[in-house]
């Protein structure tokens, strides 16, 4: 997957829940790309400030410098055209335009990684993600660890009662479900023993 012949582009999209390691994925391919001595950028939208306003950061504090943007036509307006290989991290946030940038990045040339949620907190497709899965040469589906049941999770489960699509927030806002114990909207099952003691238990 790291090794494209020629000049051809492509679109990779890594996605799942919150806390299933997106992220992590997607600086792991982008500095297996800065190793191969490709020239590499990356973007994330302006409203995802949990962290850095000029790094892309992992649950785990793995950082790595990117470019904010508040739409993306903006990523194209601030690409540097000797760039080969592009990441959009949190991609979910940006917007319908995203599809047709990603297209027209992969289309002259560009390799394009793209990571964002696939599922909202009602468990409804999040755009641009389903078409952007549509569009891509290669999906990698990363699932988290339920913290509820300890089973592989496929869910991010909203902890608080709001009716917003998008509350920017991490860990105590959201956390990660599997099928069998997500609730659309605000928890109201009883916790298992499964789920650490550090976590406030209503
Ligand atoms: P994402 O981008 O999908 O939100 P990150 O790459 O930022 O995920 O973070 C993944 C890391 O989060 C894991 O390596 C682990 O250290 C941590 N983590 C916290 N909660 C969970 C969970 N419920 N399941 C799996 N990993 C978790
Ligand atoms: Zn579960």
């Amino acid at each position: 997957m790291d090794f494209l012949a020629g000049n051809m582009g492509w679109i990779e999209v890594v996605c799942g829940p919150m806390f299933s390691g997106k992220s992590e994925e997607l600086i792991r391919r982008l500095r297996r790309a800065m190793i191969a001595r490709r020239r590499v950028q990356v973007f994330k939208p302006e409203m995802d400030d949990r962290y850095s306003k000029e790094e892309i950061v992992s649950h785990s504090d793995q950082r790595l410098g990117s470019t904010t943007v508040t739409s993306a036509d903006e990523i194209l307006k601030k690409l540097d055209w000797r760039t080969q290989v592009i990441g959009v991290d949190e991609a979910n946030f940006i917007g319908p335009g995203l599809v047709e940038v990603c297209n027209q990045l992969a289309d002259s040339g560009k390799r394009v990684i793209v990571a964002g949620l696939d599922t909202d907190y009602m468990g409804r497709p999040f755009p641009p993600i389903p078409d952007l899965l549509a569009m891509a040469e290669s999906i990698t589906k990363t699932l988290a660890i339920c913290m509820r049941c300890g089973n592989p999770a496929k869910q991010t489960q909203r902890l608080f009662d709001s009716a917003d699509l998008i509350v920017v927030g991490a860990a105590g806002l959201y956390e990660a479900r599997c099928r069998a114990c997500f609730e659309a909207g605000a928890p109201k099952q009883d916790w298992l023993p499964f789920a650490p003691a550090s976590i406030n238990r209503p």
